[in-house]
């Protein structure tokens, strides 16, 4: 299962248009740059409290980098301006992420990051990208068959696992333990532990058989935050949330972010409005999509978690 969604996966980023509207799904800071500028003022608060430090920006999975765009663009508010650095797999999203962060360098994986330097570490729908392990009620994992000329799952799904994420996690942990930093981690998820089949394809922004045309959908999981959050606190970093994607933004004052863009461009407002509430309505993605932050143990109490 998990090497089916892999390697289905890398294909599909490597050769569709997969975000936005002309492609498969759209994400939260294509949705509105207010996203990416909220992430970017949470980013530079802690960093002013934490007493200006050089650091690096670093994220994962960047899609077409107008998060980084937006939320580089909030940090030079305050005169952070840190290298960008970006952990991504698909030459072609590359390429995209390239015209909006000309001076950006990319990392197939965490490991080649900078040992350097506190890091400000944002990853906004990654984690549901990477590869699930399913395994039936008697404990037996599931794979993938190649029958009657289609693919089908060996079983019935009692649940999930994804050791590939609890390994980023991991790492981001141990390298905010050392370097010092700060992650922000934004996904379509569970608080709690859950049963069951979360695995869904997604197609020209509708629901798609996991099963057909492997590597031409986008494969995706819940993720699942208890297990995020667990395997962070067993290291030596402090851990906030989750919170609700809906809260989080509400705490942070995309009210009053919404107010000022439409008092700045009159035109868009009733555009600016719908933005607001797709991404903070329960009814939208205010509920289902979780934040979950982690501190290094020198840094101060992160801002929208209280
Ligand atoms: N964060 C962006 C894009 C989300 S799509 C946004 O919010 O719009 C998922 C992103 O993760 C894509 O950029 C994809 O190429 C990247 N990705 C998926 N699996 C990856 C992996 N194993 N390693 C690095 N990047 C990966």
């Amino acid at each position: 299962m998990a090497a089916y969604m892999e390697a289905a996966n890398r294909h599909y980023y490597s050769n569709r248009e997969s975000i936005g509207a002309t492609g498969d799904f759209t994400t939260a800071p294509e949705i509105s740059q207010m996203f990416g500028e909220l992430v970017g003022l949470w980013l530079a608060d802690l960093w002013q409290r934490a007493g200006r430090p050089d650091c690096h920006y670093v994220e994962l999975g960047p899609g077409h980098g107008t998060l980084a765009s937006d939320a580089l663009r909030a940090m030079r508010i305050v005169n952070l301006h840190p290298p960008a650095n970006l952990v991504e797999t698909s030459p072609m999203l590359r390429r995209r992420q390239a015209e909006l962060l000309p001076s950006c360098s990319w990392h197939a994986g965490l490991e080649t990051l900078p040992e350097e330097l506190p890091l400000l570490i944002v990853a906004n729908e990654f984690f549901d990208a990477l590869p699930v392990h399913q395994y039936d009620f008697r404990g037996e994992e599931l794979r993938i068959a190649w029958a009657n000329g289609r693919f089908v799952r060996t079983g019935e799904v009692d649940r999930e696992s994804s050791p590939a994420s609890i390994d980023v996690m991991s790492s981001i942990a141990d390298r905010l333990a050392l370097q010092g930093g700060a992650a922000l981690i934004v996904d379509y998820g569970h608080m709690e532990p859950a049963h069951g089949d979360t695995l869904q394809a997604v197609s020209s922004h509708a629901f798609a058989d996991p099963w057909v045309e492997p590597g031409e959908r986008d494969l995706t999981a819940h993720v699942d935050f208890h297990a995020l959050a667990g395997a962070a606190v067993d290291r030596a970093v402090r851990v906030h949330g989750p919170v609700s994607q809906g809260e989080w933004l509400e705490t942070m004052g995309i009210a009053a972010r919404a107010e000022a863009l439409s008092r700045a461009h009159p035109e868009r407002a009733s555009e600016i409005a719908a933005a607001r509430v797709r991404l903070t309505d329960a009814g939208a993605m205010g509920a289902l999509f979780k934040v979950l932050a982690l501190t290094a143990p020198s840094w101060p109490e992160p801002a929208g978690f209280e």
